[in-house]
Order: C-alpha cells, then structure tokens, then sequence
C-alpha cells in the first residue's frame, strides 16, 4: 500500500512540522480534530522579519473570472495583511475590474499577453515568481485545482520554497490544516519557508464575493519568458447541469448502474429532478458510463454540496475523500452493510433500478 491507497506509513519524512491525528480519533465526519494542536507548538518567530503580505492567483477562462478562485481571497483575508490578486491572459482588463470589486483586496496585478491565456505551467510558472519577488509576498495562495496543482510546484521549486497544498485551514501565518492519505489523518503543519506556496481546497474557503471594493488595477511584471511547450487542443465535456465542483446539490453513480446505456437512463433524469450536477466513482468511470470530469474522490473533484446523492457506490475511502464534507449524504445501496451507509444522514437499502425511477417521479411531481 501506498499513500496514495489512503494507508498511514509509520514514519513520514518533510522538512514541515507536522502533527498528525489519527482521523478514529476525530468526532466529526469532516474529521476535524477538537483539540487545539498548535497550542502544542512552539510559537516561532516569521522566517523573515518582513510584514506579511498575500498575492491570491486568480483564475480566468475566455475572459471570463473563474468565480471559484476567489476562495483564495478569503483564505488570504484570513492572514491579515494587505491581499492583492493576480490575474493574467489577453484582453484581461475587464477580468481585472470585476476582480477589484472584491471587499478587502488592495491591488489587482494584470498581465494582458495571449500567452497566459491556458494557464500553461512552463509560462505561468516563472511569470508568477517575477511578480512574487517585485512584491516581496509572504504568502501566495491559489485553488487545489488541475491550474494550481500544475503551475505552483513549479513556482515553489523555482522559490526553492515547499509548497503546502489542499490546506483546509488556517491555525497562523506559518501554521496551516490538511488532510492526507486521502482524509485518513488530518495533519497541521507549519512552515518556515520565506515564501509560502499554498493551495488551499475550495470546499473549505467561500468564494469572497464581487461586491463593492475598489482595489487599484496595476500592470503587472510580464517576463515574456520563452515558450517550450506549445497549447494544441482541449476536449471539453459541455453539459447544461450544474458545475460539479460547485452545485448545490450532486447526484453520482458507481459501479452498480452496470452500463453506461444505465447510468444515463437512471441518474440524468435524477438530476434533472432537482437541478443537480451528476458526479461518479472511479469505477464508473474506469468503466465508461460517465466522462472522467464527473469522477468525485481522492483522484477526482472534491465536493461539499448541500446534498449528495450516492447511488450505487460502496464508499470506499477514496470516493468518501471527494465528498464527505458535503452537508447532507444519502445514499441508496442494495447491500446494507455496504460502507457508504456509514457517513450517510439519510440510507435506502433497495434495488436503484427501481428505487431511483420511482424517487425520480416523485421529486418530479413535488
Ligand atoms: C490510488 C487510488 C485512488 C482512487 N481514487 C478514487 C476516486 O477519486 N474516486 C473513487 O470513486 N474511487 C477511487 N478509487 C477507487 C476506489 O477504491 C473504489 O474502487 C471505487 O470507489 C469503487 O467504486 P464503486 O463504489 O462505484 O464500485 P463498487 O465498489 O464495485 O460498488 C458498487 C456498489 O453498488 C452496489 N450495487 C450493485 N448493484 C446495485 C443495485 N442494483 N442497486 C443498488 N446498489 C447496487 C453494490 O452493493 C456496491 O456497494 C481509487 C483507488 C485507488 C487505489
């Protein structure tokens, strides 16, 4: 077993202090652990006696704000400190301007060059370590999203900082929370890095609102740094239903739907019943009934909806790590000691393919 297979080594080696928690020993579901851990670390004093201060890396798409980044704000709001964001691509302006409407932050840097547009880790990389230096940054946030898992280990490498990645809380500025071994343990880590590279879970930070701040729009450095990797193409899954990284409510299918034909017939119009976006376990996936952006769990999205609606899947600890912070859990299983019963507030031990179209017609009804 590997860490990636969710099991706890004996021993674990980083140059961060950690204190693990065991997550048997932790009351609640999102296993957060009650006791104060830090309380058990030596305060330390800032690796450098500078006055802290956040860039939160913001995302955009087509010219378009990535709304879910503005989880960064927050998590950087919660530093203290002056919090400017970054934001980079062609015709970047008017991203910039809906940026600065966001109470708290200061400044907005913007980059306006085409070639940022996708996020391209070779370019973004040093662009972002250019801007992070000229401001002197303490901390630099950005989502535990495929943009943020790809470009900020480069940034922190080129730092010759550790990243601390998935963070679900902030204890101080050099102390943060994560979960490791997909959820098992719960570790609280802290840092003494000059710069801290952090990804943060955007299922643990609100995304701060556009409201009515009026932060200073700058340019911001553009190293024009030359292109080794090339963008060709992307195959984009279109759907009309809820993003699942961010619905209210999400409606996955595992292995038990049996066939792609299936897992269609019954879990489409199950969402659509309730304007829900549609998730699935890896073995569905891995089976072909439904497309791997759906795919919830520890190799997959992670989800905290309203409502989470688990139809066919056993719960294995690599799913749960996706979805288990979601408010309220049911689930509908043919076994009842199958192990997603224990996380779910609510449970249907039945058949789904009878179950799930006669639910279906109800909610439709309601
Ligand atoms: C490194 C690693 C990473 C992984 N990452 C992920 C991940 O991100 N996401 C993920 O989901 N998994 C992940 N997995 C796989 C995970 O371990 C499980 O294999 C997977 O979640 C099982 O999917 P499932 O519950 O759909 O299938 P199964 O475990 O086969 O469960 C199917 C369930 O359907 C029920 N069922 C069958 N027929 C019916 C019926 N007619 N009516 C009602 N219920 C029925 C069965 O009782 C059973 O509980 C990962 C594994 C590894 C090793």
């Amino acid at each position: 077993m590997t860490a990636e297979d969710g099991e706890v080594p004996a021993t674990t080696q980083t140059t961060t202090q950690h204190v693990l928690h065991n997550k048997a020993d932790c009351p609640s579901r999102s296993g957060r652990y009650s006791a104060n851990p830090v309380s058990l670390l030596k305060p330390r004093p800032s690796a450098l006696q500078r006055l802290l201060s956040t860039l939160a890396v913001l995302e955009q798409r087509e010219g378009k704000l990535n709304h879910g980044s503005l989880s960064a704000i927050t998590a950087a709001k919660s530093l203290g400190g002056p919090v400017h964001g970054f934001v980079a691509g062609s015709n970047i302006k008017p991203v910039a301007e809906e940026a600065a409407k966001v109470d708290g932050v200061e400044k907005i840097l913007a980059v306006d060059n085409a070639a940022y547009d996708k996020g391209l880790p070779e370019s973004y990389a040093p662009l972002l370590v250019e801007n992070i230096k000229k401001g002197g940054y303490t901390h630099v946030i950005v989502g535990h999203t495929s943009f943020g898992k790809s470009v900020m280990p480069r940034v922190a490498a080129l730092l010759d900082s550790q990243q601390i990645s998935d963070i679900t809380a902030i204890e101080n500025e050099n102390t943060f929370v994560r979960p490791i071994y997909a959820g098992n343990a719960i570790a609280t880590v802290e840092s003494t890095d000059a710069t801290k590279i952090i990804t943060i879970r955007g299922t643990a930070f609100a995304a701060a609102e556009v409201a009515n701040g009026s932060a200073a729009i700058e340019d911001g450095v553009d190293p024009k740094a030359e292109l080794n990797a090339e963008w060709v193409s992307e195959d984009l899954a279109k759907s009309d239903r809820p993003d699942l990284a961010t619905a209210g409510k999400v409606v996955s299918g595992g292995r038990g739907l049996k066939s792609k034909e299936e897992f269609d017939k019954i879990m489409l119009p199950l969402a659509d019943s309730i304007g829900a976006a549609v998730g699935a376990s890896r073995a569905a996936v891995d089976s072909g009934y439904a497309d791997n952006s759906l795919q919830v769990g520890q190799t997959g999205k992670v989800v905290a909806p309203q409502l989470y609606m688990a139809v066919g899947i056993s719960g294995a600890i690599q799913h749960l790590a996706g979805m288990k912070d979601s408010k309220v859990i049911a689930a509908i299983n043919k076994d009842p000691d199958a192990p997603i019963f224990q996380v779910a507030d609510v449970g249907l031990v039945g058949d789904l393919f009878e179950k799930v179209p006669e639910l279906t017609e109800k909610l439709k009804s309601s």
